[in-house]
């Protein structure tokens, strides 16, 4: 009997953020807005998704002992997510500085803090957790051996009862062990992330991103989700590949859209749909998120999904 459609492993973070009519240069000061503090992370970002549209989802991640830490857990729990494996202290919660010009360009600084303090043997101590979720999904903001330590301890299961399915978003891109990237079914990339992980790859150059979804595929996952922003995804496993288009929606703000995606897709697949049908899900949560500004307020419920 599994308790969670969905854990979600990875970061949570504070999101500061401030308009300027000019980015600061070198020791430059400038004046800006008040300051807007959102809760964010792409860990915390699926996990919402997620419980927005109604899943049975826990986080496992770390936060400071802190306001910044409190308000991520409240934006956890308003969504319904079960919090028992978030941790707190260690470190401040991990922020992110922004500042937004007026033509929408920005620049930001990631302070990690509590999330680099998410080690693997936090992930050991958690380890019901792992063994009560039909999927469990990561991303690349906490340390990579925290997230190996969860993609093996999935992949090698519990006793003769199988692990739950492994997804993994590699943001930011970083180069992954080759039985991390074997576990992923599936392992999801935009196109940024593939022509990274594809580097010296002659495919990594190729325009199309059904060459890219092959040339992953080749190096090892079960299966490959490529999103193309406003065209929609495409699935590929070793048997096909198929294009998914997006839904034609008005974007105002892409915040979080990959994370709304994933966070979607990860939990369909837990509750039993195959990959192509988790992907056409996804895709509609991804364009109902772009229609509303900002990150985890932009995420829509179940209902307002059937309705798009
Ligand atoms: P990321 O935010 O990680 O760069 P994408 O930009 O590919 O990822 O967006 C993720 C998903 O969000 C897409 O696959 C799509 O479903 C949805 N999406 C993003 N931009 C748009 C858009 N302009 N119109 C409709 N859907 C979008």
């Amino acid at each position: 009997m599994h308790d969670y459609d969905l854990l979600v492993v990875g970061s949570a973070n504070a999101d500061l953020v401030v308009g300027v009519d000019r980015r600061p240069g070198a020791g430059e000061t400038v004046l800006g807005s008040d300051l807007a503090v959102h809760p964010g992370g792409k860990g915390a970002n699926q996990a919402v998704a997620a419980g927005r549209l109604g899943a049975r989802t826990a986080l496992l991640a770390r936060v400071g002992d802190d306001d910044h830490g409190r308000l991520l857990l409240d934006s956890q729990r308003a969504a319904g997510v079960d919090t028992v494996g978030v941790l707190v202290g260690g470190a401040p919660t991990g922020v992110a500085l922004i500042t937004v010009d007026p033509s929408g360009d920005n620049s930001i600084v990631v302070s990690p803090g509590a999330n680099s303090r998410l080690t693997p043997s936090d992930v050991r101590d958690a380890g019901s957790l792992l063994a009560a979720a039909r999927v469990v999904s990561l991303q690349l903001e906490i340390p990579l051996e925290t997230v190996a330590a969860v993609v093996r301890a999935a992949d090698a299961g519990f006793g003769d009862r199988s692990g739950p399915r492994v997804v993994l978003n590699p943001s930011p891109p970083a180069p992954l062990p080759a039985d991390v990237l074997a576990a992923c079914d599936p392992l999801v990339v935009n196109e940024h992330e593939a022509r990274y992980l594809l580097g010296d790859d002659p495919d990594g150059n190729a325009t199309d991103p059904e060459a890219w979804a092959a040339a992953l595929l080749a190096r090892g996952p079960r299966s490959v989700v490529v999103t193309l922003g406003g065209a929609g995804a495409l699935v590929a496993d070793h048997d096909r590949t198929v294009r998914i288009p997006s839904l034609p929606v008005e974007a105002v703000d892409t915040t979080g859209a990959g994370d709304a995606f994933t966070g979607a897709l990860a939990w369909r697949l837990g509750v039993g749909d195959d990959l192509e049908t988790a992907v056409r899900y996804a895709v509609r949560v991804g364009a109902a998120a772009v229609t509303r500004a900002g990150a985890q307020v932009s995420f829509p419920t179940a209902d307002e999904v059937a309705a798009l």
